[in-house]
C-alpha cells in the first residue's frame, strides 16, 4: 500500500519539503492527524488561524455566505466588501482619507504596494521615483515583485532579474539615514521580521523611519502580513511605536483561514492609484470579506487584542521559567514569539515538540517561532508548558 508521503512526493511540486504530518481535523487550539494523534497548535497555520480551528463564527460566516452569494466579479459591489473596507480604515487608523484594495494573499498585497510605490513622485518632481528601500533578511513574499523586496538572496538568485530598483539595507537607523533621500519612492518594513526568526527592529527605528520618510517624501509601507490583526497585542504593530504608515499590507490572520489580502493606504497615498491600474478577479469577493468581517467581530467582541498582549506576556514567562540551557533569548511581541536557541537545534526541537503533541516552527536553525491562535487561555498555556518542557528535556 502506498503511504501519503509517497503519494505527496510523487504528485506535489518539488517546491515543498515532506510535510510533518497529515492533518485531518481541527478544533479550537488543537488539530488531529490521520493516526488520531492530537497536537496543540501553537503555529496556527503561520499566524493565519486567528480564532483557532473550526470557530463557530467562521463556520457560520462561510456557510451562510457561500449559500447566499460567493463571488460576483469587480463589476459589482457586495455588502460585506464595503463593510470590510470601512472596518479596515477604522482599525488601521487610516480613517476617512484611507482606501482599501483587496487581493488573495500576502504576496499579492505587497505586489499592490510595490505598484503604489512606483506611482510616488513625492509630490515634488514630475517623474515617479524608482528607488525602493527594504531590509536585509526581510520576507515579503515569493511572487516576482514581492521577491524583489525580500532580503534573502538565496530565495531570489535563481529567478533574477526580478523587479528592479530595490536596495536592501541593514536594520539600523544609521543605514537608513545613509540611504534615504528624495530619489527614494518607498521604504518597505516588517515591524517584526517574522520569517527571519521573529527579529525585532531596534528601539526607536519605526519612529525615525516615519520622520525620514515624511522629510523626503518617501512612502512608509509596513508589511503587517504576519504582525497585523491583533497578533502583537495591538491591531497593528505600528501602534506600539505611536506612528501611522502611508500604507500597510495585511493578509494571514485577516481571514481566519480563508485566503484574503489587503492593501490599506493612508492620506495622500490614497490618491495614487487611478482607474484600471490594478485589479484581481477573486479580490474582495463576498465569501472571503464576509468571513473576515466575522473574524474581526470576534476579535473585537471577545477583546482578543488584549488577550494577545496578556497571553503573550504569560507565554514569555512560561518559556523563561522552563530554565532550559538551550534557550538564549525570547523575542517578539504579544503572540508572535521567537525563541533564540544557544545551539542550532531548532529542527530537532520542533520535531521533538511534534512527538510531545505540540506544533511550533523552526523558523531557522537556531530560532523557534511560536504564534498560537489569539483565543489561547489558561488551559492551552498549561498544556504548552508541559509539552514544550518535555520536548526541551528530550534533546
Ligand atoms: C507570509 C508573509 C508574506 C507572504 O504572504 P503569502 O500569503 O504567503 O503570499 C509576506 N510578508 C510577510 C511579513 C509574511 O509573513
Amino acid at each position: 500500500m502506498t503511504t501519503w508521503q509517497e503519494r505527496f512526493s510523487a504528485s506535489m511540486m518539488r517546491t515543498l519539503s515532506t510535510p510533518l504530518a497529515m492533518l485531518v481535523r481541527g478544533e479550537g487550539c488543537y488539530v488531529w492527524d490521520d493516526t488520531g494523534k492530537q497536537y496543540l497548535d501553537f503555529l496556527a497555520g503561520i499566524a493565519v488561524n486567528s480564532l483557532g480551528h473550526a470557530h463557530p463564527a467562521v463556520v457560520a460566516a462561510v456557510s451562510e455566505q457561500i449559500g447566499t452569494l460567493a463571488h460576483v466579479s469587480n463589476y459589482f459591489a457586495s455588502p460585506p466588501q464595503i463593510e470590510l473596507a470601512e472596518r479596515l480604515k477604522r482599525l488601521t487608523g487610516a480613517s476617512d482619507a484611507g482606501r482599501v484594495f483587496f487581493c488573495n494573499s500576502g504576496a499579492e498585497a505587497n505586489e499592490a504596494a510595490f505598484k503604489l510605490a512606483r506611482l510616488n513622485t513625492g509630490g515634488t518632481v514630475q517623474k515617479p521615483r524608482t528607488r525602493i528601500l527594504a531590509l536585509h533578511d526581510a520576507f515579503h513574499g515569493r511572487t516576482m515583485g514581492a521577491l524583489a523586496l525580500t532580503g534573502k538572496p538565496h530565495m531570489r538568485e535563481a529567478f533574477e532579474p526580478v523587479a528592479g530598483g530595490v536596495e536592501h539595507i541593514d536594520s539600523t537607523t544609521l543605514a537608513l539615514e545613509a540611504a534615504i533621500d528624495n530619489t527614494v519612492a518607498a521604504l518597505f518594513l516588517e515591524p517584526v521580521k517574522g520569517e527571519a526568526g521573529v527579529i525585532d527592529l531596534p528601539d526607536g527605528y519605526l519612529r525615525r523611519a516615519r520622520e525620514l520618510c515624511t522629510e523626503h517624501g518617501v512612502l512608509l509601507i509596513l508589511d503587517e502580513i504576519q504582525t497585523g490583526i491583533a497578533r502583537t497585542g495591538a491591531w497593528f504593530a505600528y501602534e506600539h511605536a505611536g506612528i501611522l504608515p502611508d500604507a500597510v499590507t495585511i493578509a494571514k490572520g485577516l481571514g481566519g483561514g480563508v485566503p484574503i489580502g489587503a492593501l490599506v493606504t493612508f492620506g495622500a497615498a490614497s490618491d495614487l492609484f487611478t482607474r484600471g491600474q490594478h485589479g484581481s478577479t477573486f479580490g474582495g469577493n463576498p465569501l472571503v470579506t464576509r468571513t473576515a468581517n466575522a473574524v474581526l467581530s470576534v476579535i473585537e467582541d471577545e477583546h482578543l487584542v488584549e488577550n494577545a498582549e496578556r497571553r503573550g506576556r504569560e507565554l514569555r514567562a512560561i518559556i523563561g521559567g522552563l530554565g532550559s540551557p538551550l534557550i538564549d533569548e525570547v523575542r517578539g511581541r504579544g503572540l508572535l514569539i521567537g525563541v533564540g536557541l544557544t545551539e542550532p537545534v531548532a529542527l530537532k526541537l520542533a520535531a521533538a515538540a511534534m512527538d510531545a503533541g505540540l506544533i511550533v516552527n523552526a523558523a531557522n536553525e537556531s530560532s523557534i517561532r511560536i504564534a498560537p491562535p489569539l483565543i489561547v487561555g489558561d488551559n492551552e498555556l498549561a498544556e504548552f508548558e508541559k509539552r514544550f518542557g518535555l520536548a526541551l528535556s528530550s534533546l
